[in-house]
């Protein structure tokens, strides 16, 4: 694969307990795929390893057709990521956090206002940047990590339940970003969520749990003749 996300056979265990087992998953370049799974089923522990905060002996991991262990620098470049605690600057504004990352990312003064006001536009956030993150709601907040994610122009962005902690109306802005920029965007998405009301029945769909994928394919499939939030209670409860 030349570009998108793989995963390979990818194990990890905290000491002696197991968090993920023999995890295969294939997201093709451009594509868009959801991982849902219930609390504690390993979605926090594939995203550090993707991002090589823990490393596995165990499996192999490309992004954008980068091997994680033998080009970690390259494979890391490719990737924009919204971890599931937020890390703006509370006390900067919008702008100046995705300055800051944008100098840290090596982009100079025009080319980083440029890229900076395209992600803003995206998440429609243009009109707030001058606000103090401090000041700004929960969504809005959201909103400003996915832009600073986008800067860097990444193949693979990765975004950890973004949603945690919104009220019902930012979920769902949030939800319709993430896929809008899924569809206007040549960039491979893999978001992370226990809410089967965020995934769409088009979408498509991975369920871990308790460490191993149990099911891969199209929403709609997965669910069946069942709505997805029972299809989901039902296979989580079973295996
Ligand atoms: P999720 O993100 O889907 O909620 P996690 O990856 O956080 O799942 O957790 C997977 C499993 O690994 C759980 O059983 C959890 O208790 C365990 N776990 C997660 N982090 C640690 C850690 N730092 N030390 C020990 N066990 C952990």
């Amino acid at each position: 694969m030349s570009s998108g996300l793989s995963i390979r056979d990818v194990s990890f265990a905290y000491g002696s307990r197991p968090a993920l087992t023999s995890v295969s998953l294939d997201v093709a370049p451009g594509a868009f795929c959801a991982l849902l799974g219930p609390n504690g089923a390993g979605k926090s522990t594939l995203f550090a390893l993707l991002t090589r905060l823990i490393t596995t002996p165990a499996g192999q991991i490309e992004i954008a057709g980068h091997d994680l262990r033998a080009g970690p620098r390259k494979a890391l470049a490719r990737i924009g990521v919204v971890f599931q605690q937020p890390t703006l600057d509370l006390d900067l504004s919008v702008r100046q956090n995705l300055r800051y990352f944008a100098a840290l990312q090596g982009l100079s003064g025009k080319q980083a206002s440029a890229r900076i006001d395209a992600a803003l536009d995206r998440l429609s956030m243009r009109d707030r940047d001058r606000e103090k993150i401090r000041a700004l709601n929960g969504g809005h907040r959201r909103r400003t990590e996915i832009a600073r994610a986008l800067i860097h122009d990444p193949a693979v962005l990765l975004l950890d339940e973004p949603t945690v902690g919104l009220d019902a109306a930012s979920r769902s802005a949030i939800t319709a970003h993430i896929h809008d920029l899924a569809a206007e965007k040549a960039l491979t998405i893999l978001w992370a969520t226990h809410l089967t009301d965020e995934v769409r029945p088009s979408d498509r769909l991975a369920i871990l749990h308790r460490g191993r994928l149990i099911e891969d394919g199209i929403a709609s499939d997965i669910a069946g003749a069942a709505s997805l939030s029972d299809r989901f209670l039902t296979l989580t409860e079973a295996a």
